[in-house]
This record gives structure tokens, sequence and C-alpha cells, in this order.
């Protein structure tokens, strides 16, 4: 039996601010179902975000220390199985209750502790496994320290190590002077982390991982250029034959118009009609005027600036006098928060900004909409725009990384389920959701695009496959 763990610091439904968390929700699950064959198990850090319903399904593994650096810190173990899959939640208050992920002045320190714990505990769960699949920065160093630290040690030895980056812009990047005093590593492997005179957490896994993985075949390209590796492309092509992209999946049945219930009428491409339903409830909501003939542009994304947000910024007066509404849900810089608000207050007829994090609003919004914005200057994958196809929410997309992989323009020759462009400005944008509103006005066009969006198949089964046979190779 294939024993698998994944390390990452975030996983639906537990703990999560983006697409790395629908990730380690739902491809463990998925996996398994591809595979019967193995034992797959999650491990994470116990925000104090992880609510009640799940802590009161948990079961106390192990009470410990991790020794990092010099200090020696409690760390409890807790776990709960969830789709059959056995997650596992490291426990140290004085690390994870912060009322936040992320953001945090020592977050170096926090996620080197969860790293540290990680490949501590193995002997101590009885659980070596064949591959350890550690996520993004926050898990980096699970890797580093396995290959650097504990490599010759029974047990770990046979340990492959796969490293998969979700966006290659967040590296995890701290003063190289914390080397020995924050992780407890020797100055010997300071080349393994150190660059740009700094350690680069991200860097390292590249640099030590048996294999590198990214979230869709487009990216994987993408980051061995300048444009798109923040720096790191000269490490990605020395490690160009370890590298492979696999796009993300979604879990349909977490989204599933035809049994969720945020909706006030479910429907799905065989019942299509609830979505109407859907519409006028948050239009109410909103207070927005209800009007079935009005189509709604959605965007629900973090209000970071490779969303995309400079040229919905460069365009969003000029959308704003086609006959729409709009309305966007997110968090982010500030900048763009106030730049929206500002917009919304300037058009209440019209336009919606909401400021927040909010999972079961943002169903509602997907399933209200009529298309999903999603304009991204990078996107390694992108799991909203797969979302809104099965909420029946028409994406338009800017070509690069998974958006590319996933979306093809309504006028390609193959048939799209979409509307896509490529230069990134605000008039090219703009062009492109013009040509969406123009389908949307033939109802019959639009409701045969509707029903084949929401028929396309973004689940996870083909790519659950590819990592096991990524797993395979390793053998
Ligand atoms: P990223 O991981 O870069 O944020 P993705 O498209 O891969 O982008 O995944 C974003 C995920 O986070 C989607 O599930 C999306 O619905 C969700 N999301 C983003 N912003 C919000 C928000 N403000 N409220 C609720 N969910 C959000």
């Amino acid at each position: 039996m294939k024993k698998i763990l994944f390390a990452a610091s975030e996983a639906l439904p537990f703990a999560a601010s983006g697409g790395l968390g629908d990730v380690i929700g739902s491809l463990p699950a998925a996996i398994k179902q591809a595979e019967k064959d193995c034992d797959i198990r999650v491990i994470m850090p116990l925000y104090d975000k992880v609510g009640k319903v799940y802590r009161s399904r948990m079961t106390k593994v192990l009470e410990t220390t991790v020794e990092l650096g010099w200090r020696r810190q409690y760390c409890g173990l807790y776990s709960l199985v969830e789709k059959g899959v056995t997650y596992y939640f490291i426990d140290n208050e004085f690390y994870y209750r912060r009322g936040t992920l992320y953001g945090e002045g020592d977050d170096g320190e926090r996620f080197a502790f969860f790293c540290k714990a990680v490949v501590d505990l193995l002997p101590q769960i009885d659980f070596y496994p064949d591959y350890l699949h550690a996520h993004d920065w926050q898990a980096a160093l699970a890797v580093v320290y396995l290959k650097c630290m504990y490599a010759d040690r029974e047990g770990y030895r046979d340990i492959k190590t796969v490293f998969t980056i979700h966006n290659i812009q967040y590296q995890g990047i701290y003063d190289l002077y914390n080397m020995g005093d924050l992780l407890g590593l020797h100055e010997r492997f300071a080349p393994v982390l150190e660059f740009n005179g700094c350690m680069n957490f991200m860097k390292g896994a590249i640099v030590c991982a048996d294999m590198v993985s990214t979230v869709s075949p487009t990216y994987a390209k993408e980051i061995l250029s300048p444009e798109y590796s923040h720096g790191l492309h000269h490490v990605l092509e020395m490690c160009k034959g370890k590298l492979t992209g696999i796009l993300n999946g979604i879990d349909r049945e977490y989204y599933n118009p035809a049994k969720d219930k945020e909706l006030v009428r479910n429907f799905s491409y065989m019942r299509p009609e609830g979505k109407k339903e859907c519409k006028k409830y948050l239009q109410e909501y909103l207070s927005l005027p209800v009007r079935e003939d009005v189509p709604m542009i959605v965007m629900i994304t973090r209000l970071v600036s490779h969303k995309g947000l400079d040229i919905v910024k460069d365009s969003l007066y000029s959308l704003l006098e086609e006959n729409v509404q709009f309305v966007l849900l997110g968090t982010g810089d500030f900048a763009y928060e106030r730049f929206f608000d500002e917009a919304a207050r300037r058009f209440p007829g019209k336009m919606r900004t909401l400021l927040k994090y909010d999972k079961e609003l943002s169903k509602r919004i997907y399933a209200a909409g009529d298309i999903f914005l999603m304009p991204s200057l990078s996107e390694p994958c992108g799991l909203a725009q797969m979302i809104a196809s099965r909420y029946g929410t028409v994406p338009v997309v800017r070509e690069t990384g998974g958006l590319y992989d996933s979306i093809r323009d309504n006028g390609w020759e193959g048939g799209g389920n979409g509307f896509t462009f490529a230069p990134y400005t605000g008039m090219e944008l703009y062009g492109a959701v013009k040509r969406a509103l123009n389908a949307y006005e033939s109802k019959e066009e639009w409701e045969k695009l509707v029903l084949k969006v929401m028929r396309f198949d973004f689940s996870w089964k083909k790519s659950a496959k590819l990592y096991i046979q990524m797993y395979e190779r390793l053998n």
C-alpha cells in the first residue's frame, strides 16, 4: 500500500484563504478514489479559525515538544477523518492563535515550526510515508529538513519528496542570519536555502525535492521565464528535468449547484431554471434593481495585483456605462479595496463591492452571476473560473497559466467555454466582456453557452491519476 503525506498550511473546510485550501481539501480524497490501495494523510496547523464543529470531531493523538533552533516548543497533535482521509492538526497556540492564517511578522518562524514538527512527528505517529508531498512556501522546509537533517535516519531514508508550487509569487524570504537561530540548520546548508543573499524557503524545496510540480502545464512553462518566475527562473531551469505541471480540479460535491444548501434554489444543467431565482435573490439582497434582463458581471478574488485588478480599474467605468450590474467580493490590498468601494458608491444602481472573505456568500454570487471576470496578470491555475463554470456563470479570462489551460474562447473553432483575451490592457478586457455581453443579448445563444459551460468537466478525475503517475515515476 502506498503511503502519502501532504503537508500544507490550509485545507477546506477547516481553514482557507484561497485556492490552496480548495486543493488540499479535495485532492487527497480524489487520489484515494483513483488509487484505492493507498493511505493518504494530510497535516496542517491548528489555527484558532478552525471551527468548533471540526474541533468536536477531533481526537488528541499526542503531546510532545519540537526543537526549533535553540527553542523547545510545545506541540500537540489532533486528528479527524474527512472524506476517508486522515487530517492531522498541529497545535501550538503561540504560533496559530492569531485570528489570521498569514501576514504575521513571525510567519517564517511559525511555518518553520510547522515543518519541523511534520518531520519530527513521523515516528511518533508511526507513519513513514513513501511520499512526502509539501505544498507552497509554508510547507517547503519540511522537504529541506528531511533532505538536510533526516535523510540518513532509519525510516526517513526511503521517503521520496514532492514539492508543489501553487503560487511562485510567495516564496518565504527571510534574513540568512536566522538560519541557525530560527531553523536550527547548520551553516553548511546555506547554499541550499540561500538566494539573493537571503534565505528562500521555496528555493530550498525546489532544490531538495525529488520532484517539483506546479498547478497547470502552462504555468510550468511560464515560470521558467523571468516574466513569471519572481526571480527563480535560473533555479527552475536547473531543475527543469524534475518539473511538471498538473491542472487542478474542483470538488464537484462541495461545489454542486444541484445540492448546495447556500442557494435559495438549486439548479443543474438538466434543470437550469433555479439560476434565475438565485440572481433575483442576490439582487434583492444587495438592493440592486431586480432585473433578469441585465447581465450581472461578478468577481470573487483576493484583491492583489496579479489578479488583473489594474486593468479592471482601467476599464471599470467604461464597463459600467454598459447595461450591466457588477458585483465584487474580495479582500486584499487597501488601495484596491478603496478604489472598488468608491466605484460602488458612485454607481449605486449598478455596482456592489463586498470587502470580506465569505465562503457562503461566494457560492450565492457564483450562482447568481452571468459573467465571471478573471483577467489575471498571472494565474498558476485558478479555481474560481472552474467553480463559476460549475454554477453556470460564463468565464471571461485572460490567457495565462491555468486560465489558458481551462478556458477556450467561444469563437474557437472547436467550440469554447468562455471568452478570452491575451494582451494585458483594459481595452482588451473591455473587448472580451463586450463580446460576452453581445452573446448575452441572444437569449438562445446564451442559454446554450451556459449549459455547455456547466457541463464542462473540471473534476479531479484526470489530474488525480496524473499525480499517481508522478509518484510512480519516483520509484
Ligand atoms: P488564489 O488561490 O490565487 O486565491 P484561485 O482561483 O485558485 O485563486 O482560488 C480562489 C479560491 O478562493 C476560490 O475558491 C474562491 O472562490 C475563493 N475566494 C477568493 N476570495 C474569496 C472571498 N472574498 N470570499 C470567499 N471566497 C473567496
